[in-house]
């Protein structure tokens, strides 16, 4: 019987005969597509398993070095990790989470690199992760676009035989079978959205001070470093300042620890009356805050910063928990231009002594780094 160019379609596409149309290339290059994406899905499945399978059998607890380190043992990434491992195993001795924070190199308190690296390797697998469900979706929904053509075709072709029919069978299971996929595909592509979100907030939290709603240290460090090199780039200048509020031991001694918290967040609002996309305010830890100034020059930057000096300590704040007065609040502050210095680090260093030297002048006062001996010589 000759072939009618559906049966051709149709056998090519289950692999009966071996010419294949365009179309039908297009099909099994999405078949294979697909199975390529599920292989990456097991293969994800199947290292989150090995990974819990390792910390299982080592009784190892579950926290950012160890699933780290059974990450780089398992995919091999850090390849002297499976020699080290070998000769602990083969010298008796257990691994333990000291041990793996010793391999690591990492001080038990360095929390933060581990954490922003297994931040970084999470965030590369979801966005890995949702390309690959994004595309096999699209590839599924081709494909049963495809299929389900070619089976309301076979519908059409009356009196076609056991052959036909049963291929007819097979080509619906398939379709079936395509549909689930492609349902499941939206799920995780639901999940993973939800995951990236959930991410997203965890980065935010991480570089922000509750007390304050501030960027914390972390984050100003970060910034200081893209805003050192855009302002290099740019040729904009660029100036640091360091603030400590004044006496604020005696605040908290007096009022209480919640009305210390209140200054400091009074003090956090003030300052950052200033900030802008060119000026940001962070608050550096304790009662210190530090400003980076983009575009104005040392004495801009001084008078800005001076001039909210200026304005805090003219009120005369009262505890609102009980109507007592707080008297004078006042903060002193130490400011360098940063490409008068070595590099960002050095400005800093050079602020935070010229805001001691505010201190030792007096507080309630900005110096201006350089010019600190000369002042407190006069
Ligand atoms: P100086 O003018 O020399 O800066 O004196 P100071 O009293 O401000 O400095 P000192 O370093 O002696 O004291 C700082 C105090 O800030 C001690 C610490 O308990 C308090 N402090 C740091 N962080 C917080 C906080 O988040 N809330 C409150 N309420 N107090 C804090
Ligand atoms: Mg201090
Ligand atoms: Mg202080």
């Amino acid at each position: 019987m000759e072939q009618t160019p559906l049966l051709r379609r149709l056998g090519n596409w289950l692999g009966v005969s071996a010419s294949a149309e365009a179309g039908d290339a297009d099909i099994e290059s999405r078949t294979s597509q697909l199975a390529e994406e599920s292989a990456q899905q097991l293969a994800s499945q199947q290292l989150l398993d090995d990974v819990s399978a390792f910390l299982l059998q080592h009784r190892l607890p579950v926290n950012n070095e160890t699933l780290a380190f059974a990450h780089d043992l398992i995919t091999d990434s850090e390849p002297r990790l499976s020699g080290l491992v070998n000769r602990r195993l083969r010298e008796n001795e257990p691994l333990t989470g000291e041990w793996i924070a010793e391999v690591l190199g990492k001080a038990a308190n360095d929390d933060a690199r581990v954490m922003s690296t297994l931040r970084q390797r999470l965030e590369k697998s979801i966005t890995d992760f949702t390309r690959t469900t994004k595309d096999a979706r699209t590839a599924t929904s081709d494909y049963k676009t495809a299929l389900r053509s070619h089976v309301d075709e076979l519908d059409e072709v009356q009196h076609a035989g056991a052959v036909i029919q049963e291929l007819a069978t097979v080509a619906k299971a398939m379709l079936d079978r395509t549909q689930e996929i492609e349902a499941q595909m939206v799920r995780s592509e639901r999940e993973t959205k939800s995951l990236h979100r959930r991410l997203d907030e965890a980065r935010r939290n991480a570089e922000m001070d509750h007390l304050t709603g501030l960027p914390n240290r972390r984050a100003f460090e970060n910034l200081l470093d893209s805003e050192f090199a855009a302002a290099r780039v740019s040729q904009d200048q660029l100036c640091v300042a360091f603030c400590d509020i004044d006496k604020f031991k005696l605040i908290n001694d007096l009022h209480g620890h919640d009305a210390g918290d209140r200054v400091l967040k009074l003090v956090a609002r003030t300052l950052s009356e200033i900030s802008d996309d060119r000026c940001h305010v962070a608050r550096h830890g304790g009662e210190e805050f530090v400003v980076l100034f983009r575009g104005k020059s040392i004495k801009e930057a001084f008078d800005t910063l001076d001039a909210t000096r200026d304005a805090l300590a003219a009120r005369r704040l009262v505890n609102r928990a009980n109507d007592t007065p707080f008297g004078q609040v006042s903060f002193s502050g130490g400011i360098a231009d940063i490409f008068a210095h070595r590099d960002p680090r050095a400005a800093l260093k050079a602020a935070d002594e010229a805001l001691y030297a505010a201190k030792a002048q007096g507080r309630n006062r900005i110096v201006i780094a350089g010019n600190s001996t000369a002042v407190l010589a006069a």
